[in-house]
């Protein structure tokens, strides 16, 4: 047997890395300024612990420039800076990371950081778009400054640099495919949806700011202006504090934050909060849903540690809490991987069990502290009660607590009262539970009025998987079983205290009855004469209510979501 090593030339590995590392060529920026943002958070560190003698952290900012005559865009930072040691090491050799390194060597002290990186593959990016950089770094120790170059071949340049404050900047020379880059807007953009959240201060331009007039100034004078620095991002999201630091206003106005074009309220929010035995935090919104299932454009965000990475959680949020607004940041969740792995991830999956857990446990309080809101709320939360209690078992069985369903009059029970209400007067001859409900309070009103003259209560269901529900609390439960007012069930209910007398004799009712069916020429429907007892219609036509709800089924096809999950319904 023989044992070999794989060779691999760097000559050709190199542009594979430019084309295939990200598909996403845009993400440059946000690897510079995440390395940026690294090389803060470690001087930081290292000045909290007494590790960087003589140096003061002071304020420092990471600034971003395009010089769209030169062709350039700039990133400078202020943070620890490289030796010409370090550059040979952290940049010449490629996927070797310089952020797990430090992580490694400063342990459990360093885990809080924030600090970013862990590929070694981010800085390589910039070659996506730049058909040269340029590195011009000072440590913050006492050495000189480096000056390091290369245009993309697996040759660089690396020499002393005249550079006199600490820190690094990196000058992108953008190749002509990718002049998109060298405008304000384009930049604008990518700041706004990857860096808005980070932790260090990032300057881009200046901005006018508006003065207060000064005392005895004139109607007609114009304000004082100034210019002051653009800082793009928030550095302390709400998510990064404490739940006991926030009042219900703070986290309205993070929402406003998140999502500028939503100009209604969120219902109520979800603050998570967890570091063993992973870590994440974040905040969830439930916004108003209407019954109208089209695909939201304002997502769940995830972030890892504050910097954006996706707004699709599909595989990490349980799917009936993709119907939720907010953020989710998790230095624990593998990315650059497929969904179908992330499914399959065990951290992964005691994420998304940790996070339905939470979600059912705030409902919870929110139906315990305060029932009455609570109900007014149902109808614009119960899409996604609903949906949880069909998809999670475990979402289901915490759900039964507070899952309300409403009559037609506007109560609202849960499962239970509702059940201690009807079990006396709404059995069938196999002494099954009858739940009357109705999904159309006008098309079907004659039918709700029949039945309630006969005492009996109706639901109004109208949610559109309501009638999945259905089949499952039939299934998980004994004896129970729905049935839609205008259903054939009606005659098969024993009322136990029944006295209305009909005016008819029963040979006449079976004679109307007759001719009344030969007139409606299909047998899936019956005749009942019953109604004729109470003051609302004189008779109604009923369906079978398992040829209905097959009917139903076949037009929403289970496939409610555009997923093909739903349960078997026949
Ligand atoms: P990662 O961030 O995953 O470690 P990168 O390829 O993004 O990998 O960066 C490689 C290494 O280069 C970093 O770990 C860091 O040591 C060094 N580095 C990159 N950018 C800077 C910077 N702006 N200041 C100081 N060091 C930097
Ligand atoms: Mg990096």
């Amino acid at each position: 047997m023989a044992t070999g090593k794989i060779n691999v030339s760097v000559e050709n590995i190199f542009p594979l890395i430019k084309k295939f590392l990200y598909s996403d060529h845009e993400i440059f920026l946000r690897e510079l300024i995440s390395n940026a943002t690294d090389a803060t958070l470690k001087l930081k560190h290292l000045t909290s612990i007494g590790e960087a003698k003589g140096v003061e952290y002071g304020e420092p900012q990471i600034e971003v420039k395009v010089d769209k005559k030169g062709k350039k865009i700039h990133v400078i930072d202020q943070g620890i800076g490289m030796t010409e040691e370090e550059v040979k090491k952290y940049i010449n050799e490629l996927a070797f990371s310089g952020a797990e390194e430090f992580l490694n060597k400063y342990e459990d002290g360093a885990k809080d950081t924030g600090i970013i990186g862990h590929f070694g593959l981010g800085f390589y990016s910039s070659f996506m778009v730049a058909e040269k950089v340029e590195i011009i770094t000072k440590s913050f120790k006492d050495e000189p400054a480096v000056h390091w170059s290369c245009d993309g071949s697996p040759k660089f340049t690396i020499k002393k640099a005249k550079k006199e404050d600490r820190g690094t900047e990196i000058i992108l020379h953008v190749a002509d495919d990718s002049k998109e880059f060298l405008e304000e807007g384009r930049i604008t953009g990518l700041l706004q949806k990857y860096n808005k959240f980070m932790p260090i201060p990032i300057k881009f331009g200046t901005k006018t700011e508006t003065l207060p007039k000064p005392e005895g100034a004139k109607e007609e004078d114009p304000a004082p202006t100034k210019e002051v620095d653009n800082i793009i991002n928030n550095p302390n999201p709400a998510w990064t504090k404490q739940p006991s630091d926030l009042k219900d206003e703070d986290y309205k106005s993070f929402y406003r934050e998140l999502y500028p074009m939503q100009f209604e309220e969120p219902l109520f929010n979800i603050h998570l909060n967890v570091d063993y035995p992973f870590n994440l935090t974040g905040i969830l919104y439930f916004p108003k849903l209407t019954n109208d299932l089209n695909i939201q454009k304002d997502r769940i965000q995830l972030y890892q540690n504050q910097v954006f990475v996706t707004d699709n959680v599909e595989g990490i949020v349980p799917e009936f809490l993709t119907m939720l607004r907010g953020v989710i940041d998790s230095p624990d969740i593998p990315l650059n991987v497929s969904r179908s792995y992330l499914q399959a991830d065990g951290a992964v999956k005691k994420i998304s069990s940790y996070i339905t857990r939470k979600v059912a446990d705030k409902l919870n309080s929110l139906f315990k502290n305060n029932r009455e809101d609570f109900e007014k709320k149902w109808n614009d939360i119960k899409i996604v009660i609903e949906y949880g209690m069909l998809s999670e078992d475990k979402f289901f069985e915490k759900a039964e607590k507070f899952a309300l369903y409403p009559t037609v009059d506007g109560n609202y029970f849960t499962f239970e009262e509702l059940t201690e209400k009807i079990k006396d007067s709404q059995t069938d001859k196999d002494e099954k539970m009858v739940v009357l409900y109705a999904s159309d309070k006008e098309a079907q009103h004659s039918y709700i009025e029949a039945a309630k003259a006969k005492g009996y209560e109706v639901l109004l269901l109208d949610s559109p998987i309501i009638g999945h529900l259905m089949q499952k609390l039939e299934t998980s439960k004994d004896k129970i079983s729905f049935a839609r007012v205008d259903a054939d069930h009606l005659d098969n209910l024993i009322k136990k205290d029944d006295t209305t007398i009909s005016k008819l004799s029963d040979e006449e009712k079976e004679k109307l009855k007759t001719s009344l069916e030969e007139i409606i020429e299909d047998k899936k429907y019956t005749v009942q004469l019953e109604a004729m007892d109470s003051n609302a219609s004189p008779f109604i036509i009923t369906e079978p209510e398992f040829m209905r709800r097959m009917k139903e089924m076949q037009q929403t096809g289970g496939g409610m979501f555009g997923m093909g999950n739903m349960p078997e319904m026949y």
